[in-house]
């Protein structure tokens, strides 16, 4: 499903360690531009774990692959769903392709967001993309974002970070990121598939959202993208030279 050759693991000796960075928390508390930049200032492969689970809704979308329950379309569906994250001249972190198409302003939309936390419940869905996830995991060095990552993607992460955010901070960020795409959405309608998702995704019977126990706490509601950044940056650092 996935193919991807950069920033593989050392295999000479360095005076620093190769870890894996783990990024869990709640939708638009600026998760993944803090770990795009953070992989960037270290030289990780930055893995959006979110953009799969928004691919796989796309593709169901599509294809009218029902996501009410559990049904064997869902697992043929599976099949036919190939999710590659491709370098691009330009751009330091690779892009998500679904079946060889670039994906990556399509599934970040309204009807993509409204339906991604109900198709991501799914024990066939989980499975497939956990696995695929751990692969890029133990290719290359990763700075990954999600739900799930330090709890059941890399228990073992050297670096856990669970983010949050007030809703209406969140709200009015995804909104202002809406707004630069182009995309009309009011305040109210982005908080409340906010709140939606947050409900589902803490409620799930597998792999819900939660902090895992040895994850450090960072509150974005009134610190900028560049002090997150630092943050983050400096945990990584003292880990990597422990
Ligand atoms: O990160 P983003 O908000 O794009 O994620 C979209 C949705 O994908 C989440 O609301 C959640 O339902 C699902 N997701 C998940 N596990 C992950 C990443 C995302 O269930 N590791």
């Amino acid at each position: 499903m996935l193919n991807l050759k950069s920033r593989s693991r050392h295999s000479i000796i360095s005076p620093v360690k190769d870890i894996t960075i783990a990024i869990d928390g709640f939708a638009g508390c600026g998760k993944s531009t803090t770990a795009r930049m953070v992989a960037d200032r270290l030289n990780y492969l930055y893995i959006d774990s979110g953009a799969m689970y928004r691919a796989v809704s796309l593709y169901f979308l599509r294809h009218q692959v029902p996501f009410e329950e559990d049904n064997n379309e869902i697992k043929e569906a599976l099949d036919n769903i190939y999710i590659d994250f491709q370098d691009v001249p330009g751009r330091k972190q690779p892009v998500i392709t679904l079946n060889g198409r670039e994906v990556e302003s399509e599934i970040r939309m309204p009807e993509i967001s409204g339906i991604v936390s109900q198709v991501s419940v799914h024990a066939d869905v989980r499975r497939e993309l956990v696995l695929q996830q751990q692969r890029l995991g133990e290719a290359s060095r990763v700075v990954m974002d999600g739900r799930d990552i330090g709890t059941v993607v890399f228990p073992n992460a050297e670096l856990k970070v669970f983010m949050t955010a007030s809703i209406e901070v969140r709200a009015m960020r995804r909104k202002a990121e809406l707004d630069r795409q182009g995309v009309d959405a009011s305040l109210s309608e982005i908080m409340q598939n906010l709140a939606q998702r947050d409900l589902i995704d803490t409620t799930r019977a597998i792999a819900p959202l939660r902090q895992a126990s040895d994850a450090i706490l960072i509150d974005t509601s009134n610190i900028s993208i560049e002090q997150q950044v630092d943050k983050i940056y400096f945990l990584a650092r003292e880990r990597m030279e422990d």
